[in-house]
C-alpha cells in the first residue's frame, strides 16, 4: 500500500499542503480533485519521490511504481517501439527481450506494427497517450500515478484509455493514484475521491464511490 501521514510541503515561503494523510491499497484507484494551484502534481511527485519529504511521511510500498504525465514525454527521435522499451533496460533484460515485451504491450493498448515503427510525431495525440501508457504498464507497475493524462483526449479517446487501464487492473493488482478534473473519469476508474482545497490545501472531503447509494443509471 501507498501510506501518506501528516505530509505537508512549502516552497519557500508558500505553503502547498498541509497535514494531508491518505491510504492506497493494491488493486484500488484513488482520484484527487481539487482546484488548478491546490497541490495535486506536488502531492503526486512527493508520492513519486519526485520531491523530497520535509514534513510527514510517504510510506510507497510497493515496489514499481511508474507515473504518466499531461503530457506524453515520448522521445521524439527514438520510435515508438523503442520508446516503450526503454525502462526495461534498467531491469536488466536484454534488447530482443526489451522489444517483444514492448510490441506485445504496445499491441495490448492497440498500437500495430507500423504505429511502433514510427516516429512519435507521425503518430495521432490518441496514439501518443497509448504508447505513453504501454511505456509505464510494460514495467508493470504496482502503483501508477497519473496526473491528468488523458484531459486532452476527446470522450471517445478518454474512454478507451479508462477501458485500456481497467483491462490492466483486471489482470494484475495495480494501485492508481490519478488528478483528473473531469467526474466521468473519476466515477469510471476510481474507488474514493479525495477533494484537496484550501491555501494550503487539505484534503475536505473524501467520497467513497464504492457505497452502494451511487449507480449507475442503467439508462445511460
Ligand atoms: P494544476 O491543476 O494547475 O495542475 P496543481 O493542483 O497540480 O495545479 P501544483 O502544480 O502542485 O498545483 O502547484 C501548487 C502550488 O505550488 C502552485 O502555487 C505552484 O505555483 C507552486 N509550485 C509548484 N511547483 C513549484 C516549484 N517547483 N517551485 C515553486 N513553486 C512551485
Ligand atoms: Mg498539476
Amino acid at each position: 500500500a501507498l501510506t501518506v501521514q501528516a505530509l505537508s510541503h512549502a516552497f519557500g515561503p508558500r505553503e502547498v499542503l498541509q497535514e494531508i494523510a491518505l491510504q492506497l491499497p493494491a488493486g484500488h484507484t484513488l482520484a484527487l480533485v481539487g482546484p488548478s494551484g491546490s497541490g495535486k502534481s506536488t502531492l503526486l511527485h512527493l508520492c513519486a519521490g519526485l520531491l523530497t519529504v520535509r514534513a510527514g511521511r510517504v510510506d510507497n510500498g510497493f515496489a514499481r511504481t511508474a507515473m504518466l504525465f499531461q503530457q506524453p514525454h515520448l522521445l521524439p527521435w527514438k520510435t515508438v517501439l523503442d520508446n516503450i522499451a526503454l525502462g526495461l533496460k534498467a531491469r536488466g533484460l536484454r534488447a530482443p527481450q526489451r522489444l517483444a515485451q514492448a510490441r506485445a504491450m504496445g499491441e495490448a493498448m492497440g498500437l500495430d506494427a507500423l504505429a511502433l515503427a514510427q516516429f512519435p510525431g507521425q503518430l495521432s495525440g490518441g496514439m501518443q497517450s497509448r504508447a505513453a501508457l504501454a511505456r509505464a504498464l510494460v514495467l508493470q507497475p504496482d502503483l501508477l500515478l497519473l496526473d491528468e493524462p488523458f484531459s486532452a483526449l476527446d470522450i471517445g479517446l478518454r474512454e478507451q484509455m479508462h477501458q485500456l487501464l481497467l483491462a490492466e487492473q483486471a489482470r494484475r493488482q495495480l494501485a492508481v493514484l490519478m488528478i483528473t478534473h473531469d467526474l466521468t473519469e473519476a466515477v469510471a476508474l476510481a474507488d474514493s475521491v479525495l477533494v484537496l482545497a484550501g491555501s494550503p490545501a487539505r484534503i475536505c472531503w473524501r467520497l467513497d464511490l464504492a457505497l452502494p447509494a451511487l449507480q449507475r443509471d442503467d439508462d445511460w
